[in-house]
């Protein structure tokens, strides 16, 4: 039986699809929480150690220190452990992305860093340390631009600017959020950028010995021009022309290899405009939130499994069905229109009841605080949808959305850092 290691974000999305995986294939899990080893009690599965994610040498220690070599792979939920999991298969000889690879798309300074080094587009970039006057970089930006965190995701801390007041508040409040969220914000300081203009697209891939297989092109229908990001609609297959769709890919295949990314899953985003195809991140994880689910369909496994048995050293063209089938498919990142405390909704049958719907899946828990970005990086849930075009696709998740009433309120009272930072 195989035995792989499997590191668990304190809330995470996926746990429990990762671990349905496992039992279907009959694969051992071996489950590392970050932090915290008294996970949500809905869990079939007791970690057997908690670790900090974010301190991944002094984790690497522990693990090899506790669990020795016994294990065939190591892989991480979420982008929280995928630095763990580079260094610890690197220590343990088994197959990975090297962990210098991983450090380095994961903070978006370096990466930028590489992307203008080996010549992709590229916004002029600025890093702006803690400390140092914003206004500092005035001579030498023009706007709008983007202010953001270094390594935080979900469009959390990432602010557009157009202006100097807007520039002076989003850099003040990306600072605040990175200080929360990232311990060490004091040494990373921010990035600021150009704005570029564009529609967006994401591919999810997996790569097998450098070589890059796109398992799926998404549309993200909804105009992402800020001045913050929220995430809403994925739709594939892409309506982009062929040709755009193979440069994509093509460009997303090289800034894999020039970051060294060679083996497992990929998630990249990118913008198109008339200057070509800007590469935003590449991030060596599959999608987030629930949102692989939708392509377990067209896939004919779910995205899960098909990453767990690449781990355990099964060729994907084994995984994947040879004749995938094209029908379209779109999911919702259900957004959270404003911060408060979350009580529950109404209208989900009738979302549900909508031609083309698939699933609705709440995943906000009553009494639970959300926030949209840039402070938070979460959702209510997930809407899914099936249809024959791409279009309708879209447009069921549309109008399945537009039947849900969130009860949110307010009465959370903002603590006096928060209020003073935000706009
Ligand atoms: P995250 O890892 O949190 O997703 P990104 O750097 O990918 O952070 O930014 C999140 C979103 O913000 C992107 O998907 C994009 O919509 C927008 N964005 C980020 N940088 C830029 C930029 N330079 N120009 C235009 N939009 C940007």
């Amino acid at each position: 039986m195989k035995r792989v290691l499997l590191l668990l974000p304190t809330t995470g999305y996926r746990n429990n699809d990762f671990l349905a995986a496992a039992k279907k294939l009959g694969v051992e899990i071996v489950a590392a929480a970050n932090y915290c080893h008294r996970l949500a009690p809905s869990w079939g599965l007791a970690p057997i150690m908690a670790l900090h994610f974010d301190r991944p040498e002094e984790a690497a220690d522990i693990v090899v220190r506790e669990i020795g070599g016994n294990l065939d792979a190591v892989l991480a939920v979420d982008d929280s452990g995928v630095e763990l999991a580079a260094l610890l298969s690197e220590r343990s000889g088994l197959p990975g992305n090297p962990a210098d690879a991983v450090r380095c798309v994961r903070d978006k300074l370096a990466f930028r860093r590489l992307l203008r080094e080996q010549e992709f587009l590229c916004p002029r970039f600025h890093h702006l340390p803690t400390g140092d006057d914003v206004r500092m970089l005035l001579p030498e930006v023009k706007f709008p631009l983007v202010v953001k965190a270094r390594r935080l995701s979900g469009s959390r801390g990432v602010i557009r600017a157009d202006d100097l007041d807007a520039l002076l508040r989003a850099a003040r409040w990306v600072r605040a959020i990175q200080s929360r969220a990232d311990r060490d914000a004091g040494e990373l300081g921010i990035i600021v950028e150009d704005f570029i203009p564009g529609r967006e697209y994401a591919l999810e891939g997996s790569l097998n010995r450098g070589e890059l297989t796109t398992l799926a092109l998404f549309d993200k229908p909804d105009p992402l021009d800020g001045p913050y990001f929220e995430e809403t609609i994925y739709v594939t297959p892409s309506r982009l022309a062929e040709a755009i769709q193979d440069r994509i890919h093509r460009e997303v295949a090289r800034a894999c290899r020039a970051a060294g990314l060679a083996i497992g899953p990929v998630h990249a985003e990118v913008r198109v405009n008339d200057q070509g195809i800007w590469i935003l991140e590449i991030a060596p994880r599959s999608i987030g939130g629930l949102c692989g689910r939708v392509l377990t369909h067209s896939l004919g496994v779910s995205l899960e499994e098909l990453i767990l048995r690449q781990a355990v050293a099964e060729p994907l063209a084994a995984v994947i069905d040879a004749a995938r089938e094209g029908a379209a498919a779109g999911v919702m990142m259900i957004p959270i229109p404003r911060r408060g405390i979350y009580h529950g909704l109404e209208g989900l049958a009738s979302a549900q009841s909508v031609a083309g719907i698939t699933g609705v899946t709440i995943t906000a828990e009553s009494g639970q605080i959300v926030a949209p970005p840039p402070d938070g990086a979460s959702y209510l849930g997930f809407i899914f949808s099936r249809a024959e075009s791409p279009a309708q696709a879209e447009s069921a998740l549309r109008r399945a959305h537009r039947r849900l009433r969130f009860d949110i309120r307010a009465g959370y009272p903002a603590t006096a850092a928060s209020a003073a930072e935000r706009p």
